[in-house]
């Protein structure tokens, strides 16, 4: 595998430089690619099955179906009932991820919480691999590792004066571990589900949160995965500026950027883009917006 180029973007007349982790694969890219480097390195003998569970549009469920796919390894993905609009609408990463052998299973709500947290008692199998939710998972480390080594590999792309970087946090695995891997550069997130609390939890339930690790906090409480006009003329922004992100996670970390900080950043573009199909969608229903 090749490092992913770094490009140049000027953002309200801001240099910035971004680490171009979607372009990986159409599928298994951005920061699901370096969770899952570890299982993507596995010998394919070594599992039969994948388990995991979570939401019916996410990233990760997308990229573990790839990553299955190419390796001929079974997906077993567990979530809550579907509800009927979900039932009806089956596009997108979830129409992606069935495509590409994902065997869906819908648990009750009532029995959801107790059944995930009982799956590994379930599946004393060794050829079975269960992947928490969203791959927040000790796994991801190593994938991360390779991450600060490119990064230090492409160091003479850089100005020298450049001691940042930022990726915008779900459960925090990518941040968490890309700042313990990478102690000589300042790692800024920002919260995108939940607020800062439950970051720290998330965070310190893999590792002690490092110095060097700085969380932005949004002075708005947002809802995860609600379209806000403001996200769109980000997202928008910075399409025209010459590089499409996601509109679930990216905004946010663009606004704290440009609203937070001053100083040259290498932003690291964490995947995503294949879920905008369904998201712009709603945003064009819910305010009449264009491209
Ligand atoms: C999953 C995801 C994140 C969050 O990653 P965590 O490691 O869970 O913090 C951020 N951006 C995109 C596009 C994602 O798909």
């Amino acid at each position: 595998m090749q490092n992913s180029p770094i490009s140049k973007l000027v953002v309200e007349e801001r240099e910035f430089f971004v680490k171009r982790d979607e372009l990986i694969d159409p599928f298994l890219a951005g920061n699901k690619y370096r969770k899952l480097y570890t299982l993507l390195e596995t010998p394919k003998n070594r599992y039969t099955t994948i388990i995991s569970y979570g939401g019916t549009q996410s990233n990760a469920m997308l990229a573990l179906a790839a990553l299955c796919h190419q390796k001929g390894w079974q997906f077993i993905y567990y979530t809550k009932q579907l509800s009927n609009t979900q039932q009806l609408s089956q596009e997108g990463n979830y129409a992606q991820a069935l495509s590409l052998g994902m065997q869906h299973k819908e648990i009750a709500n009532e029995l959801y919480r107790e059944f995930i947290a009982s799956l590994s008692i379930l599946t004393d199998d060794t050829t079975t691999c269960i992947v928490d939710q969203g791959g927040a998972d000790k796994i991801a480390y190593d994938g991360l590792r390779v991450l600060a080594n490119e990064i230090r590999e492409q160091r003479y792309l850089l100005p020298s004066s450049l001691k940042a970087v930022a990726t915008p946090s779900g459960t925090g695995t990518t941040a968490l571990y890309l700042a313990l891997n990478l102690p000589e550069f300042t790692v800024y997130t920002t919260p995108v589900i939940g607020d800062i609390t439950y970051l720290e939890t998330q965070m310190q339930a893999l590792s002690p949160i490092p110095p060097n690790l700085i969380i932005l906090q949004p002075e708005k409480k947002y809802h995860f995965a609600k379209p806000y006009k403001e996200f769109f003329e980000i997202y928008k922004k910075l399409k025209h500026a010459g590089i499409e992100f996601d509109l679930l996670y990216a905004p946010l970390m663009w606004k704290m950027l440009l609203e937070k900080t001053q100083e040259e950043i290498l932003y690291i573009h964490s995947g995503g883009i294949t879920g905008n199909k369904t998201m712009l969608k709603r945003y064009i229903k819910k305010f009449s917006v264009s491209l």
